[in-house]
C-alpha cells in the first residue's frame, strides 16, 4: 500500500494491547483463579466456567476487573455446589485486587510513534472498557500530552464507531484505526468505509478472536513503529 500521508489528519489508536499492556494481566489472574479452585475441577473445566459467566455478565456490567470479580464469583458459586467458602471469596477479591493495581506497562514504541505523529495528526485513543480503569490508566500512562482526546467507548461495533465519528466530526471514510483486535479495531471501521492498521500483540483475548478478513483497507504491521512508514 502506497504511504497515507495527506489523505487523514486524525488517527485513533486502541489502548489496551497496542498502547499499553493489558491482556497479559488478565491471564494471570486466570491462571489464579484455577489455581485457586483446583481441589473443584479440573484446570479445563476452571477456565470454561469462568469464560461462560464472562459471557453472561459482560452484557449487562461491561468489560474491566469488577465485571471479571462477578464472573469469577458466579463460577466459584457453581464450581463450590452452591456455597461459597469464605477463603475462596477473599482469595477471588485478592486476585481482582491485585489485577486492578498491576504495573503498568507501555509496548514498545509507543512513545517515540506518538512522539513523532504529534502535531502532525489529530490524535485520539478510542477504547473500551470500564470507564474509571480505563481513564486512570490513560492518566497514569503518560500519553495524554500527545492526544486531543481519549473516547471510553461502550463497545467497538460499527454502531458505536459511527456514533464517534459524528461525536468527532469526521466522515468515516477518513477514520483511519489503529488496534490490535481484528474484531473491535479492524473489522467494524472498514465495515464503516474507514482504513485500519493492525498492530498484532501476542496474547489475544479469547472473546476478540476473529480471523483477518480480506480487504485493501486494511495494512497488516508487525510492530506499531512501522504505522511511521505509511504516515510520515
Ligand atoms: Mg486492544
Amino acid at each position: 500500500m502506497e504511504s497515507l500521508k495527506g489523505k487523514f489528519d486524525t488517527v485513533l489508536f486502541d489502548a489496551d494491547d497496542t498502547l499499553w499492556e493489558n491482556e497479559r494481566f488478565f491471564r494471570a489472574a486466570e491462571d489464579k483463579f484455577i489455581e485457586l479452585l483446583k481441589d473443584y475441577t479440573t484446570a479445563d473445566g476452571v477456565q470454561d466456567m469462568l469464560w461462560r459467566k464472562q459471557e453472561d455478565n459482560i452484557p449487562l456490567f461491561g468489560y474491566g476487573s469488577k465485571t471479571y470479580m462477578i464472573g469469577m464469583t458466579d463460577a466459584a458459586m457453581d464450581l463450590c455446589g452452591g456455597t461459597l467458602p469464605e477463603h475462596i471469596y477473599y482469595g477471588i477479591k485478592k486476585i481482582i485486587t491485585e489485577l486492578a493495581f498491576h504495573e503498568f506497562t507501555l509496548i514498545e514504541g509507543v512513545e517515540e510513534t506518538l512522539q513523532a505523529l504529534h502535531g502532525k495528526y489529530k490524535l485520539i485513543v478510542a477504547t473500551k472498557g470500564d470507564l474509571t480503569e480505563q481513564l486512570n490508566k490513560f492518566r497514569i500512562s503518560g500519553l495524554a500530552k500527545y492526544f486531543h482526546h481519549c473516547e471510553v467507548m461502550e463497545n467497538k461495533d460499527e454502531k458505536n464507531y459511527l456514533e464517534l465519528a459524528a461525536k468527532l466530526d469526521m466522515d468515516p471514510s477518513k477514520m483511519l484505526m489503529i488496534g490490535n483486535s481484528v474484531k473491535s479495531d479492524i473489522v467494524p471501521v472498514v465495515n464503516i468505509g474507514g482504513l485500519a492498521i493492525h498492530t498484532p500483540h501476542e496474547i489475544t483475548w479469547v472473546h476478540e478472536m476473529m480471523d483477518m478478513p480480506e480487504s485493501d483497507r486494511i495494512i497488516e504491521v508487525s510492530s506499531i513503529k512501522e504505522i511511521l512508514d505509511y504516515l510520515l
